[in-house]
């Protein structure tokens, strides 16, 4: 099998060498000779042999010597070597056998007895390479049992395929050629590169192994993944000879989400190429791509924990799976279906045979509705909707095409509200291409300093006293001129920059209010609010950098006051009460910001250290000009109540009619914030408040003169 057995003699004086080379020619040997020690060495250092006959006695380099060099490369299996001795040279025979020699003929040479000798080490040769090909054989195939076996002979080219290889690509016996250009064909023609390139790799040395996970297309037209391994054997010169390996199919592996058990993105691509194609080829009408993505699911897995994030995907998985399966409300306007895990909360769904898109507006609707209910626990209920964007598709494109077309539909819907869906327009790509340059954007604002901040005066409402300032963030794009916090705190919040942006609008805010306590020293003196978004309440140190900027800054701590919302406490309550008093030992203030909006349980607040609330402003703007019934008078005039049972100061936020101040100082509302005193402004606006301000009682006369507009 491709093995070399060409026999190298070796001997000085030429009449015996030749005689034994036409002996050995005439058995069918194939035969080489070399004149003395060296010229065995050099002849053995380019070609291959498959035994030596050596000569012991020769002037020069002695057979023993020559021996020796010889074992100190190839071992007694790799190389056999036959000594021709003298026959009364028993002790050299002794050495030579130590040495390594596998056997000895004696001169005169009995031809049959050497011949005998010769045929004997060749096939002990033939037999410990071929065991030694089947160990490694047996090796790689130990690896996975259900592994597919392979084993190319480089040399001549042909390729071993083990019946398990071949039933894993669904062939039978007979229906591969054994050669690599067969086995090139199987490969998905995008992968062949890659193949290549590892073989390559291996071959030349520079990878220890050969891997490469390639797809092939079976006979039945599924894509199956494969992963190959492969290890070359080197002859003594390090000439690669054979190369030998396993195959597993590893689809599973590769095309599962591990989370979910759905199929991944991998897998959907491949599907929807399929579905792609067969439109193109006019066997199926149209299929639709539905791109989901989850309402709130960064605020839910941040503030709940990842193990109740995995869980809630795992469940929403299996309602989509129920959703998908149910064809009652469809009928047959629905064919084929496939759901997978793109990654994250993003899901994917195949439609196929569709008539008309609005069968997958109906399927759409089936599966937000399916989101709505509670997803339950224990004790915990979790509300979490879901925002699809539908991409219904007749004609032919790329599935990256599709796939992205239906992220920005459902970008659309998640603005218009989330809990909803919506069909792919055009102009929705400008929507995510501008998302994504607002990343961009931020991560350049961080460095070149285009953040302002701006102040809200805090007022005593009954004498318009500013008694603080609220301290919110402004973008001074470039471009784009100011841009307001709503327009890019989600983004920041999402990527994470909300924590450098946050910590310099506290460091700046903290400089500034100390500079004004110089400037403006008051009784008691005025603080700064800061809001903080959930994102940096996660950071670990952040309690430690407050503690900085105050130490920094030299803001006494209870001018500080930090704005919280709802969200931070449906943490884990327990984690949270402890972030808080955490917060609190610093010996700034706390507040909870736009409460009412969120879902906190009024008796927590009293076990956790806020200092005071700060109405909602959607209550406050609602509040009907003239009559007390309406619900919104009724849920401030609770709160109201409620906080000074619990000894909380009173905050109402947008303020912007007179009638409103009456009616939150009827209820006892000591505090506003809102455009009716001053809308956010630059500092040095604020200064020209504080100036006007300076007598800390006002009429409302010139309450109303003090609306200054930026
Ligand atoms: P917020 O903390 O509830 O801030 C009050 C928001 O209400 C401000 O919007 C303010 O301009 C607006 N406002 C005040 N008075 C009135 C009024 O009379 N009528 C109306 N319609 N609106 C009024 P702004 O500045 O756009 O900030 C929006 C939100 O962005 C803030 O809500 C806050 O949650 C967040 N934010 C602002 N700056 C920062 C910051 O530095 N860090 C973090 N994490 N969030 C910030
Ligand atoms: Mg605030
Ligand atoms: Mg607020």
């Amino acid at each position: 099998m491709g093995m070399n057995d060409t026999i190298l003699v070796v001997d000085d004086e030429e009449l015996n060498r030749d005689l034994c080379v036409r002996r050995l020619e005439r058995k069918g040997f194939a035969i080489k000779a070399a004149e003395s020690g060296h010229e065995a060495l050099a002849v053995l250092e380019d070609e291959s042999f498959g035994l030596v006959l050596l000569d012991h006695m020769m002037p020069g380099l002695s057979g023993l010597e020559v021996l020796k060099r010889l074992r100190a490369r190839w071992s007694q299996q790799e190389l056999p070597i036959i000594m021709v001795t003298a026959i009364a040279d028993s002790a050299s025979i002794a050495e030579a056998l130590d040495l390594g020699a596998n056997d000895y003929v004696t001169k005169p040479i009995d031809f049959s007895v050497a011949i005998a000798r010769i045929r004997s080490q060749l096939s002990r040769r033939h037999v410990e390479m071929a065991l030694r090909r089947s160990e490694e054989r047996y090796a790689l195939a130990a690896r996975g049992s259900n592994d597919g076996l392979w084993d190319w002979n480089l040399e001549s080219g042909e390729i071993y395929f083990s019946p398990r290889w071949k039933e894993m690509l669904g062939l039978k016996d007979g229906e591969v050629a054994g050669n690599r250009a067969a086995w090139i064909a199987l490969i998905h023609e995008n992968d062949r590169a890659i193949f290549e390139k590892a073989l390559q790799a291996h071959l030349s040395g520079a990878t220890a192994a050969f891997e490469c996970e390639y797809r092939i297309r079976r006979g039945d037209g599924a894509s199956r993944w494969m992963s190959t391994r492969g290890l070359v054997v080197r002859d003594s010169q390090g000439k690669a000879l054979r190369m030998a390996g396993s195959q597993s199919d590893v689809t599973d592996k590769i095309t599962r989400d591990a989370l979910t058990e759905l199929p991944n993105r991998i897998l959907f691509q491949d599907r929807l190429l399929a579905a792609i194609h067969r439109v193109e080829e006019g066997a199926a009408t149209g299929f639709a791509v539905l791109f989901l993505d989850l309402d709130r699911f960064k605020l839910i897995n941040d503030s709940m924990g990842h193990a109740t994030g995995d869980r809630l995907l795992r469940e929403v998985a299996r309602r989509l799976r129920a959703a998908l399966r149910d064809r009652s409300l469809s009928g047959r306007a629905a064919g084929d279906s496939l759901v997978a895990r793109l990654g994250g909360d993003e899901f994917a769904i195949l439609l196929e045979d569709l008539v008309e898109p609005a069968a997958a507006k109906a399927v759409c609707e089936r599966i937000t509705q399916s989101m709505r209910p509670a997803f339950q626990w224990g004790e915990d209920e979790i509300y979490c909707s879901a925002s699809i964007g539908i991409v219904y598709s007749s004609s032919a494109k790329a599935p990256e095409e599709i796939l992205r077309d239906a992220d920005a539909a459902m970008y659309a819907a998640k603005s218009a509200g989330g809990d909803r869906c919506a069909f792919f327009e055009p102009f929705m790509h400008d929507l995510s291409r501008r998302r994504l340059q607002m990343e961009s954007d931020l991560r350049r604002a961080i460095e070149g300093k285009e953040f302002r901040v701006y102040y809200q005066p805090r007022v005593l409402l009954e004498t318009g006293a500013i008694c603080g300032f609220e301290a919110l963030v402004r973008w001074e794009h470039p471009a784009r001129g100011l841009i307001l916090p709503g327009d890019f705190i989600p983004v920041a919040e999402e990527t994470g920059l909300i924590v450098p942006i946050g910590l310099w609008v506290l460091r700046e805010a903290c400089r500034q209010m100390h500079a004004w306590h110089l400037r403006f020293p008051r009784r008691p003196p005025l603080d700064v609010a800061v809001n903080l978004s959930v994102r940096q309440c996660r950071e670990k140190n952040l309690v430690g950098q407050i503690a900085a900027i105050l130490e920094e800054t030299q803001l006494p701590p209870p001018c500080l006051h930090l704005e919280l919302t709802e969200s931070v406490l449906l943490e884990d309550m327990e984690e949270a009460r402890g972030f808080l008093a955490e917060l609190k030992s610093l010996g700034v203030g706390l507040k909870l910001d736009d409460f009412g909006t969120g879902y906190s349980c009024l008796r927590y607040l009293s076990a956790l250290p806020f200092d005071s609330l700060k109405i909602d402003r959607s209550f406050i703007g609602n509040m009907p000009t003239r009559g007390a019934d309406a619900a919104e008078t009724t849920i401030v005039n609770t709160i109201v109540d409620m906080a000074d049972n619990l000894k909380l100061g009173v905050i109402a936020e947008g303020i912007e009619r007179e009638d409103q101040i009456t009616r939150l100082l009827a209820m006892g509302c000591k505090y506003g914030q809102g455009f009716y005193f001053s809308q956010p402004v630059d500092a040095k606006k604020s200064e020209e408040l504080l100036q006007q301000n300076r007598s800390t009682c006002c009429s409302p006369a010139s309450q109303a003169a003090m609306v200054a507009l930026p």
